[in-house]
């Protein structure tokens, strides 16, 4: 069994941007700036958020964070969207979810211009993914592809099942795997809550994602042997031995899971570093873009 370490594969693609922005930098060139929008303080919201903007730092580019009060109103949130957008200095940013449930995500995902849109959650974005068109990718779907790129997993005539068909992962997932691309040309089933006999489904995968947010979901007997695991899941479970009192566990049982498996990414330290490691990706994107 081989882990998938998205950790470490995430500091290589942080090194090369480091490269990158510095290489910019003696040519004159602009610096990217990614901006991030939080409302409230959702503690792992605020892990994820802070997380991003050390990264920022790490790399050479500049960041802004923006911090909203629980109680911000869906008008205020908009108008900030719109200054963002206004912005020349800021190339791409990105409104944490969830937010407060005064306002529309959707209506709020909707105001981002598509060209700062370094999430890939904008309808424009995700209409271009799926036609195969250039585009920002959302970022954990990609981090996921460039993992198994990284790893040099073939996924061409593999069967590959795809647990949950939410917008920003499972379905994202579902469509770039099927795709004629690099990392691709899988025969993809994408499953849901409404699936009849999931496990008859996933043991005759070569590739499981799992990303249904439902702690240590899939077990050993669901899966065949030899196949490839992609834990997305990380749902924080009450643990009096831990000092914070909670443990992070992902969607896959590890300790069956990785006996039959060839390839698996655990939790922490798989598709979650991966996931900021594209969101910069695509924030150099955008700066580049604009050259
Ligand atoms: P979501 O809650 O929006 O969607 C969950 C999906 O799972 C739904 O489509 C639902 O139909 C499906 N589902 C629920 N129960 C099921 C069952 N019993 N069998 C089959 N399918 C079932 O979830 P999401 O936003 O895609 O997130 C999923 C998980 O991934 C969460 O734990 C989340 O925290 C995590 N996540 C991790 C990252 C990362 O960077 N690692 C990024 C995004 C989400």
């Amino acid at each position: 069994m081989i882990l998938l370490d998205g950790k470490k594969t995430s500091l290589d693609i942080k090194q090369e941007i480091a490269v990158e922005v510095k290489s910019r930098k003696e040519k004159g060139l602009k610096i990217p700036h990614l901006a991030a929008i939080i409302v409230g303080s959702d503690g792992a919201s605020m892990t994820y958020v802070n997380s991003k903007v050390k990264s920022c730092q790490q790399i050479g580019f500049n960041s802004t964070l923006i911090e909203l009060p629980e109680e911000t109103t869906e008008e205020q949130l908009l108008h900030e969207i719109d200054a963002l957008n206004k912005d020349k200095d800021i190339d791409g940013f990105i409104v944490q979810l969830p937010l407060p449930k005064q306002i529309d995500e959707q209506k709020v995902l909707m105001a981002v211009d598509p060209d700062k849109d370094v999430d890939g959650f904008h309808p424009v974005n995700v209409g271009k993914m799926t036609l195969d068109l250039p585009a920002f990718l959302p970022a954990t779907p990609a981090g996921i592809m460039e993992l198994l790129e990284r790893y040099d997993i073939e996924t061409s005539g593999k069967n590959v099942v795809v647990i949950g068909r939410s917008h920003i992962v499972g379905r994202p997932m579902s469509i770039l795997l099927s795709q004629k691309r690099k990392v691709g040309n899988a025969t993809v089933t994408l499953t849901h809550s409404r699936t009849k006999d999931l496990a008859s489904i996933t043991r005759e995968a070569d590739i499981v994602v799992a990303a249904l947010g439902m702690a240590e979901f899939l077990t050993g007997d669901m899966v065949k042997e030899g196949v490839t695991i992609i834990d997305v899941g990380i749902t924080r479970v009450p643990d009096a031995t831990k000092k914070r009192g909670y443990r992070l566990a992902g969607d896959v049982h590890f300790e069956s899971v990785s006996e039959k498996a060839s390839y698996i990414t655990p939790v922490p330290g798989g598709v979650g570093p991966m996931t900021i490691a594209m969101l910069l990706t695509n924030t150099l994107q955008a700066c580049q873009n604009k050259d």
